[in-house]
C-alpha cells in the first residue's frame, strides 16, 4: 500500500497529465519542440526538486516520488517524462550524490526549481554499452584548469536554452592497464564546448537530444565531480537508480495504452458491436493489464531496496528489462487495437508506438540489463 503522501502526489500528477499536458502536447511532438512552458509549469510544481533536500530548494521526498511522477506523465507523453527523468536522475542526482558542498549549494537550487537542466554526458559516437572501451574522451590538468577533448552522443536536455551543466565523463589517466575516468561540470556556454543541432529522431520527438563536442574546452579544476578516477563507480550508480525511474517511465508508457484501449474498444463498432464485445480484444486488453501490473511491481520492488539501503541492481536492471519488455508489447498491442487510426499521430497510440522501443535502447539495452542479472547470478564475466 502506497502513503498518503505518495498517494496525494501521483494523483497531482496525474490531473497536470490529463488537464495540461494532454491537450497540447501532441503539436509539440508534430514540430519536434522543446515545450518550455509545460517544463516551467512542471517547475513550479516541485517536480525537479522531488528527491532533493529541502536545503537545496528541493521538495525533500524520495526516488520513489520521483518514479511516481514519471509514471503518470508517461501516462500520457514520453516526451515531456524523459526531460523529468533526464534532468533529476542524470542532471541533479549525481551532483546531489557525489558533489562537494560548492558544486550542491552552487547547481542544486537551480537544478531542483526547474529554472535550469542538467545533462548527463557518457555515451560516445563510439560505444555505449561498452563505456570504457568505447570512450576516446580526455580531460587533462594543465595550469589549474581541466582542459577536455572529445565527442558525446545522443545527449539528453543538453541543448535547450535552459540547460546549465552537463556532467562528462572523461579519461583522466591510467589505472594500471584500465582508464582512469573522472567525471567533471562543464557549464553550457564554455568556450570549446559546442552543442550540435536536435537530432531527428523515432520517437520522444519533443524532448532534446544532442550530439556535443569538446576541443580544448576549458573549466576549473574544481569542476571535479567527487573524487578523480571514481568516475567510472559514479556513473554506474547514477545508471542503477537511472535503470529504476525509467522502468517506471515505461510501466506509465504501457499504462497509458491500457487507458487509451479500454476507452477506445468501448466506442468503435464493427460487425454489429463495440470491438470491446469480442474476446479476441478483451484477451489482448488483459494481456496488456498483466504486464503492466507485473512490470508496476517489479520496479516498486527495485525501488524499495534501493530506498532500505539494500543491494538493487539485479531488482533495477530486472525492473528496466520487464518493463520496457511491457510498454513495447502493449503500444504494438493498442496500436493493432486503433486499427487504421492506431498509426495517425494525432492519437496517442501512435506516439506510444514511436516512444516505446527507446525504452529497450537508453540507459542500458535490454542485452546489457541482462548481461547485469547474469553476472548478479554469478554467471559470465
Ligand atoms: C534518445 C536517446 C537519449 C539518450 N540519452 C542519453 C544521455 O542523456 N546520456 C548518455 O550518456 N547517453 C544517452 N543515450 C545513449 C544510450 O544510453 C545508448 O544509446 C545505449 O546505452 C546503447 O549504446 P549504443 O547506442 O552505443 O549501442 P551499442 O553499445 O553500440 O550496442 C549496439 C547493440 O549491441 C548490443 N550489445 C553490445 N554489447 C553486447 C554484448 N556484450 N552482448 C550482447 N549484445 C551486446 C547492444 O545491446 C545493442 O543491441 C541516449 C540514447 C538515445 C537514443
Amino acid at each position: 500500500m502506497l502513503g498518503d503522501e505518495y498517494i496525494e502526489l501521483r494523483k497531482t500528477v496525474e490531473a497536470f497529465a490529463r488537464e495540461v499536458v494532454a491537450p497540447v502536447i501532441g503539436d509539440y511532438y508534430e514540430r519536434c519542440e522543446f515545450p518550455y512552458d509545460i517544463v516551467r509549469k512542471m517547475g513550479a510544481m516541485g517536480l525537479f526538486g522531488l528527491p532533493v533536500p529541502e536545503e537545496y530548494g528541493g521538495m525533500g521526498g524520495d526516488y520513489f516520488a520521483l518514479c511516481l511522477a514519471l509514471e503518470e506523465l508517461a501516462r500520457v507523453d514520453s516526451s515531456v517524462a524523459i526531460t523529468l527523468e533526464a534532468a533529476v536522475s542524470l542532471g541533479a542526482m549525481p551532483i546531489l550524490r557525489f558533489g562537494t558542498a560548492e558544486q550542491k549549494e552552487h547547481w542544486l537550487p537551480k537544478l531542483a526549481s526547474g529554472e535550469m537542466l542538467g545533462a548527463f554526458g557518457l555515451t560516445e559516437p563510439g560505444g555505449g554499452s561498452d563505456v570504457p572501451g568505447g570512450m576516446r574522451t580526455t580531460a587533462v590538468l594543465d595550469g589549474g584548469e581541466w582542459v577536455i577533448d572529445g565527442t558525446k552522443a545522443f545527449i539528453t536536455n543538453s541543448g535547450t536554452d535552459i540547460t546549465g551543466v552537463v556532467a562528462v565523463a572523461a579519461i583522466t589517466g591510467k589505472n594500471g592497464a584500465k582508464p582512469e575516468i573522472s567525471t567533471i561540470l562543464v557549464p553550457s556556454g564554455t568556450p570549446g564546448f559546442t552543442v550540435s543541432k536536435k537530432y531527428s529522431k523515432v520517437g520522444w520527438s519533443a524532448s532534446d537530444t544532442r550530439e556535443l563536442s569538446f576541443s580544448g574546452c576549458r573549466v576549473p579544476e574544481e569542476n571535479l565531480l567527487g573524487e578523480r578516477g571514481r568516475g567510472y563507480a559514479q556513473f554506474l550508480q547514477t545508471l542503477d537508480e537511472g535503470r529504476v525511474a525509467i522502468a517506471a517511465l515505461s510501466v506509465g508508457l504501457a499504462q497509458g495504452c491500457v487507458d487509451e484501449s479500454v476507452r477506445y474498444v468501448g466506442e468503435r463498432t464493427a460487425f454489429g458491436n463495440a470491438i470491446g464485445r469480442y474476446q479476441a480484444i478483451q484477451f489482448k486488453i488483459a494481456d496488456m493489464e498483466a504486464r503492466v501490473h507485473t512490470a508496476r511491481l517489479a520496479y516498486y520492488h527495485a525501488a524499495e531496496r534501493m530506498l532500505a539501503g539494500l543491494p538493487f541492481k539485479k531488482e533495477a536492471a530486472i525492473a528496466k528489462l520487464v518493463s520496457s519488455n511491457a510498454a513495447m508489447d502493449n503500444a504494438r498491442d493498442a496500436t493493432q487495437i486503433f486499427g487504421g487510426y492506431g498509426f495517425m499521430n494525432e492519437f496517442p497510440v501512435g506516439r506510444f508506438y514511436r516512444d516505446a522501443k527507446i525504452l529497450e535502447i537508453g540507459e542500458g539495452t535490454s542485452e546489457v540489463q541482462r548481461m547485469l542479472i547474469a553476472r548478479e547470478l554469478g554467471l559470465g564475466a
